[in-house]
């Protein structure tokens, strides 16, 4: 397959770049434009590691914040709510103040973190598509989906 961009036919699949297959890099700099803000920085010189480990989309990202805030939050309101219900004291009505603010909090926090992953994830996708369908034109550095 020739490049689109240079005519060059120094291509690959970016898949068998991953994978280590025939490499036909002749140690030209290779600038790699995902036309996607993968935030890939293009390099001065490159090794067949390198490259693939650039290309490679790796595992899908994750929200790995673990206990979510705004869940404890909750709980803490719920008991407050359940002390208020017993004996109507103070203790209930702080719990419930406090689980409710702790709450609001972590439904701030949760939904800019979600928002980030979400970036994350669409830059996972995007890099996942093109390794699996793209190729990699080693003169030039474009990338494109046949
Ligand atoms: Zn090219």
């Amino acid at each position: 397959m020739n490049c689109p961009i240079c005519q060059d036919d120094n291509t690959q699949s970016i898949k068998m770049v991953i994978l280590g297959g025939s490499s036909t890099n002749n140690g030209k700099a290779v600038g790699v434009d995902l036309n996607l803000d993968v935030g890939i920085a293009k390099l001065s010189s490159t090794s067949q590691t390198k490259l693939a480990a650039l290309l490679d989309p790796g595992v899908e990202p994750t929200d790995n914040s673990g206990c979510a805030n705004w869940g404890c939050g909750g709980s803490l309101a719920v008991i407050g709510i359940i002390i208020l219900a017993i004996d109507g004291g103070e203790l209930g009505g702080i719990l419930l103040l406090a689980g409710l603010i702790w709450t609001g909090y972590g439904l701030a926090k949760k939904s800019s973190v979600d928002e980030k992953l979400s970036i994350r994830v669409k830059t996972w996708e995007a890099k996942k598509k093109l390794s699996e369908n793209g190729w990699i034109c080693h003169k030039c550095g474009h990338t494109w989906m046949p």
